[in-house]
């Protein structure tokens, strides 16, 4: 028994992100980050280095591994770096979306009481205006020392912090219940919340993947979301155990990812379906490019059927996984696997089933009570992935975390199998003439039609019916002798489809793309605003 006793005690603590970085030492002469904007590339021995050597600064700027430091930084290979050497257990990263404005970053930097704060050239000049509200703020800047980035407003040069620190090692290990990371999310609904993720929640997220990630031989992930949403830091985050290439980019440019795809021959990405149509849709996109890639990993948001079968047939061989999640599971919560995608019919429209080690259970919204079989619920989650708690909010987060379950604020139901299916999100969903309508379905049957790229479907306030249906459609621009589809077509088309009073009421048939958040999701309330101020074109 005593024996028993001490063999527990030492394996507990293991979910730590700084295990799992030491556990990667024994890869160091293989490739582990590849930098495409300035060509560079360093094994793990040389990544190991410079995460410790930077985990060594953060010490200095963070007096306490408990405080946050913020960075506000387009993706590269610091970004990485940085992002290792905060977990390693030397600070927490608190990854600022780099679309926010200065107010809103303020608001963020005091809210989180970040001591300091890194920054790349490309968004230095926003400090400025930072400082006279913030005048205790740290300000280093991730640059190399060129001869350009001295000239950029900054207290310390990362390159002259980390210059002075040969033989670094990393820090101990922190504790699992330790914060590794405060990420502020929520953008598509409403105020950010800083969302407080604990080195086992990360940890266990990466160990999560293992199953998917770790398939055959040495695996290259390509990434190009923005590195402040977790759908990127956790997925290059999934190839560290196995010893995985991550090859970055510094944004968005969908010409560039196909050829890097084909270039640097990358066996995994992970994309929203928006990137999906854009880089299928590039003008020199063949799928040959894509011969080297082994997995596609998809989701944040609701993919189009249509677009879903494009896929399919454009990389025939490819394991195609779905992952459903939010930013307080660290990630992943429901996954669609590959083996589902294969077997095809009406569950490609699911996002799948738990991933390992996630509870799930569809509840009632107001009293909590599981919901009969079959019906629509609100999605409950729990696992150890799940956030800690939201920063300084102890209402939203007593609202959201109740017996250790997470309220999802989504709306699913299950098939007889066990398939979640989601509804909607609780605040996108639309009751007119006091019906339910769950504006995914409805988007559903409108992305089913050839020429609709993508659609949005929000309530809008209505005398009689409480809220319209209302549809923004986004179509694929016809060639010369074709033109876009009219109002009266999608209406017939979604008709055939759902029950009449689901089917839009009014119409926006635009070309141009919805407007979307950073990580890729329509951002309704946008387009709700676009509405009430009457500067929609609607038919
Ligand atoms: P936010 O979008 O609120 O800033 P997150 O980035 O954490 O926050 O997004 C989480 C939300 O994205 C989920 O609650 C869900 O509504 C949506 N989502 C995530 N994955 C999928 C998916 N595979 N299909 C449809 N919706 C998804």
């Amino acid at each position: 028994m005593a024996t028993l006793r001490r063999r527990v005690a030492a394996v507990m603590g293991e979910l730590n992100f700084g295990r799992m970085l030491r556990r990667a030492y024994r890869f160091s002469d293989r490739e582990a980050v590849v930098d495409l904007a300035g060509d560079q590339r360093y094994s793990y021995e040389e990544h190991l280095d410079r995460v410790a050597r930077l985990a060594t600064v953060l010490g200095e700027l963070a007096p306490n591994d408990q405080d946050s430091v913020a960075v506000l930084a387009n993706a590269g290979h610091h970004y990485v770096e940085l992002w290792r050497a905060c977990c390693s257990g030397a600070a927490v990263i608190n990854p600022l979306n780099t679309r926010l404005a200065p107010v809103e970053i303020v608001a963020i930097l005091r809210d989180a009481g970040s001591p300091a704060i890194v920054v790349d050239a490309a968004h230095a000049d926003i400090i400025d205006r930072l400082r006279p509200e913030l005048p205790e703020l740290r300000v280093v800047v991730l640059a190399d020392a060129g001869p350009d980035d001295r000239h950029v407003p900054h207290d310390v040069l990362l390159s002259e912090l980390l210059a002075v620190n040969d033989n670094a090692s990393l820090p101990d290990e922190p504790a699992e219940d330790n914060a590794a990371v405060l990420m502020y999310t929520g953008g598509t609904t409403g105020r950010a919340k800083g969302v407080v993720l604990s080195q086992r929640a990360i940890t266990l997220a990466c160990y999560r993947m293992q199953p998917v990630v770790a398939v055959g031989g040495p695996q290259s992930f390509l990434s190009f979301m923005p590195m402040f949403h977790v759908g990127a830091s956790s997925s290059w985050s999934f190839y560290l155990p196995i010893g995985g290439r991550t090859v970055i980019l510094p944004g968005f440019d969908a010409g560039r990812i196909n050829a890097a795809v084909l270039e640097e021959q990358i066996t995994a990405i992970g994309a929203v379906p928006t990137m999906i149509t854009l880089m299928l849709d590039h003008p020199d996109f063949e799928p040959k490019m894509f011969e080297s890639l082994e997995l596609v990993i998809y989701g944040g948001a609701a993919i189009p059927p249509s677009l879903l079968t494009r896929l399919m047939d454009v990389v025939p061989d490819v394991a195609i996984h779905q992952a459903y999640g939010m930013t307080e599971m660290s990630g992943i919560a429901t996954a669609l696997t590959a083996a589902d995608h294969r077997i095809g019919g009406p569950r490609l429209q699911s996002v799948g089933r738990p991933a390992l080690g996630v509870e799930l259970e569809l509840r009632h919204r107001s009293t909590g009570a599981p919901t009969p079989a079959g019906e629509v619920g609100e999605i409950w989650l729990k696992s150890d992935s799940m956030m800690t708690n939201y920063w300084n909010l102890p209402a939203e987060t007593e609202a959201a975390v109740v017996d250790g379950w997470y309220r999802t604020g989504d709306a699913g139901r299950f098939d007889g199998d066990g398939y979640l299916y989601l509804a909607d999100r609780v605040k996108d969903m639309i009751v007119t003439g006091g019906e339910n309508v769950y504006s995914l379905e409805v988007e559903r049957a409108i992305t089913s039609h050839p020429s609709v790229i993508d659609a949005a479907v929000i309530g809008v306030p209505d005398a009689v019916w409480g809220e319209r249906v209302h549809a923004v459609v986004q179509y694929r621009p016809p060639p010369p002798h074709a033109t876009a589809p009219t109002a009266a077509e999608l209406d017939g088309h979604t008709r055939a489809l759902i029950a009449a009073y689901k089917v839009p009421k009014n119409w926006t048939i635009r070309s141009e793309p919805l407007p979307v958040s950073a990580a890729g999701k329509v951002l309704k309330r946008r387009l709700r605003e676009e509405l009430a101020a009457g500067t929609d074109e609607a038919r």
